[in-house]
């Protein structure tokens, strides 16, 4: 995640089979220490408002779309020693743990776009996929 400038990673993009992402932040602002932060179990319990910014994705490296998320969320999660909390995030913040969480239930942002919009992903994609 750091490697490739990333703001989280969710556990299944990297093989672990677990409900865990991490994020960190401040990872946006240049030579910023590192305070990656860690949900396991994670549920947006509420949400409100409306963002419609572009996002990329570790997972689909080159491309970036504008989809549409919740403003504001409250996420509710178990930390690295597995005690519970609770954490209200917007903007960014708010993106990014719908994008992670979206990881964890097998949906990548591509998914949320139009149908037109999916369609020249799809095209595009299929010249850019990485090849073994
Ligand atoms: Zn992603």
């Amino acid at each position: 995640m750091y490697a490739a400038k990333g703001l989280g990673l969710a556990a299944n993009q990297v093989g672990v089979l677990s409900r865990v992402f991490v994020l960190d932040l401040s990872q946006k602002e240049e030579n910023a220490p590192r305070q990656p932060l860690f949900f396991l179990n994670p549920e947006i319990v509420e949400g409100e408002g409306e963002l419609y910014e572009e996002e990329g994705c570790l997972s689909i490296p080159g491309y970036s779309a504008k989809v549409k998320r919740l403003a504001r969320v409250l996420v509710r999660a178990l930390d690295r020693e597995g005690k519970p909390f609770e954490m209200e995030l917007e903007g960014l913040g708010a993106r990014a743990v719908q994008h992670e969480l979206d990881h964890l239930n097998g949906v990548l942002y591509v998914d949320h776009l139009s149908a037109l919009k999916r369609k020249l992903f799809l095209r595009w994609w299929k010249k850019h996929r990485p090849r073994d």
